[in-house]
C-alpha cells in the first residue's frame, strides 16, 4: 500500500519543518491524482449544465453525471441507478430522509431508535423531526470502554409497536467500532421498521453492499473516500422513494409547473432540485474507480491492521486511556493522555508535522456517556504506514515527557 502514496501529491510535504503525517482521515481523506485530473479534465473539456441543454457539451456533462450515478449504484450494489440520489454529503442525505420520508410517515407517539454512538448528523435531524411531529427518540446503549453496541436490549426496544425508524452508523467515527449492520437491519425488517445506515466512515473503507446489508436508506460522503468535498450519496430503496415527497423545490425536479401547482419527476431527480454538483460527481466516479482498482477488502484489511498496530503501541504508553473495541476495529483510534488536554496533544503533534484531531468529534452525547469532554483521535487510510504510527508514538512520548507524565 505504501507505493500508493505517490498517487497523493499532498502527502509529499513538510509541515512545520517535519514530514507530514496525515492521521485525520476520518474528518476527510486526501485525493489521488486520478481524482484531481478527472476534475480538471471535466472542466477543461466537458463543462456545461446537465439535463437542460441540447448542445454537445451539455450532452457530455449529462452523460458524465448520470454515468457517475451508475457507478455509485455498482459501487454499493444498488438494484438500480434510480435508487441513487446525489447530495452534498452524509448530513444532507439524512436530513433529506427526515424531511421527506419522516415528515410523511411519522406522527405523534411514534419512536425513532438511534444509538448512543451516533454523529450529530444522525441525531439532530431526528430531533428536529421529532419536535415537528411529536415523535420520540430512544437510544440503543453503548457498552463502557469497549465501545460496542449493547445488543442485549435491542429486541425489547424494537418490539415496541411505536418504533418506525432505526438509524445507526456502520462505523463509529470516535470509537472505531464496526457495527453488525446486516443483523441490525434484519431485526428491524422483521418488525417492518425502516432502517437508515450512516456509512460516512465505512464507504470507501470496506465493501458496502446495500443488498447484503438489507437497509432501506444509506448515506455517505465523497470527501471521506478520496472524492471531492460537496458531493455525497443517499441510497433509498426504490419502493420507498416513489412515495416520498420532494425535499426541495426548484428546477430540474419537476415534470410540469403551473402558477398554483406542480408535478414532480420520478426518483432520483425528484430529490435533486436545482443545478446538481455534477463536476464533483465526476470526481467521485474517478475516486470509486481508483478505490475499486485497489480493492475494498484490501483497504479494510490495511485499515484494520494499522489500527490494531496503533492500538497495541498506544496501549503500552503509561497513563493513556484508549476508547473503543480492543479488536475488530476500523482505522480510528481515540485516546486521552493523563494530565494533557486533547487539544494540547493535537497542537503539539501539529508542530511535529502530525495531523490529529482533538475534540468531541460531533459525538457530544457519546462523550458525556464516556465521561469526557473530548478525545484525541488518529484515523488511518490505506496510504498510512506503520512508520507513521511509530512517528505518532514518538511524538506522544515526547508530549508526555513535556507535560511531566
Ligand atoms: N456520520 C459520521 C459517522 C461521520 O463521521 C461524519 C463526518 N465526520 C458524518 C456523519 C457527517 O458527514 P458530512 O459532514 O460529510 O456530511
Amino acid at each position: 500500500m505504501e507505493s500508493l502514496r505517490k498517487d497523493f501529491p499532498i502527502l509529499d510535504q513538510q509541515v512545520h519543518g517535519h514530514p507530514l503525517v496525515y492521521l485525520d482521515n476520518a474528518a476527510t481523506s486526501q485525493k489521488p491524482r486520478a481524482v484531481i485530473e478527472a476534475l480538471s479534465r471535466f472542466y477543461e473539456n466537458d463543462n456545461a449544465n446537465v439535463h437542460r441543454g441540447i448542445h454537445e457539451l451539455s450532452r457530455r456533462a449529462t452523460e458524465a453525471f448520470e454515468g457517475a450515478r451508475d457507478r455509485v449504484a455498482k459501487f454499493i450494489n444498488a438494484r438500480a441507478s434510480s435508487e441513487i440520489i446525489f447530495t452534498r454529503g452524509t448530513t444532507e442525505g439524512i436530513n433529506l430522509v427526515a424531511n421527506t420520508w419522516g415528515v410523511k410517515n411519522l406522527k405523534a407517539g411514534d419512536t425513532i431508535v438511534l444509538t448512543e454512538m451516533e454523529h450529530h448528523s444522525n441525531i439532530v435531524p431526528w430531533q428536529l423531526l421529532a419536535a415537528r411531529c411529536g415523535a420520540k427518540l430512544a437510544y440503543l446503549p453503548v457498552t463502557g470502554d469497549d465501545g460496542l453496541l449493547d445488543l442485549s436490549g435491542l429486541d425489547g426496544l424494537l418490539h415496541d409497536q411505536s418504533v418506525k425508524l432505526f438509524a445507526f452508523t456502520h462505523v463509529s467515527n470516535t470509537l472505531g467500532t464496526i457495527n453488525p449492520v446486516a443483523e441490525l437491519c434484519a431485526k428491524a425488517r422483521r418488525r417492518n421498521i425502516i432502517t437508515l445506515v450512516d456509512a460516512a466512515q465505512s464507504a470507501g473503507h470496506r465493501p458496502v453492499d446495500v443488498q447484503e446489508i438489507g437497509c432501506d436508506f444509506l448515506a455517505f460522503s465523497g470527501h471521506k473516500m478520496c472524492g471531492p468535498s460537496g458531493i455525497g450519496v443517499l441510497y433509498g430503496r426504490h419502493e420507498l422513494l416513489g412515495d416520498m415527497p420532494p425535499f426541495q423545490g426548484g428546477g430540474d425536479m419537476i415534470a410540469n409547473v403551473d402558477f398554483f401547482a406542480s408535478t414532480w419527476k420520478d426518483a432520483p431527480h425528484k430529490f435533486e432540485a436545482g443545478t446538481p454538483n455534477f463536476a464533483d460527481a465526476v470526481g467521485l466516479h474517478a475516486a470509486m474507480d481508483y478505490l475499486a482498482a485497489i480493492g475494498l477488502d484490501k483497504i479494510a484489511r490495511h485499515d484494520q491492521e494499522l489500527s490494531a498496530y496503533a492500538y497495541e503501541r498506544l496501549s503500552r504508553l503509561r497513563g493513556i486511556r484508549l476508547f473503543g473495541p480492543k479488536k475488530e476495529r476500523s482505522g480510528v483510534v481515540s485516546f486521552l493522555l493523563n494530565n494533557v488536554h486533547a487539544h494540547d496533544v493535537v497542537t503539539v503533534a501539529d508542530q511535529r508535522g502530525v495531523a490529529l484531531r482533538g475534540g468531541h468529534h460531533c459525538n457530544q452525547p457519546l462523550m458525556k456517556k464516556l465521561g469526557v469532554e473530548s478525545t484525541a483521535r488518529a484515523s488511518f487510510y490505506f496510504y498510512n504506514t506503520a512508520g507513521e504510527v511509530d512517528r505518532l508514538i514518538e511524538v506522544l512520548t515526547e508530549i508526555q515527557k513535556f507535560f511531566g507524565e
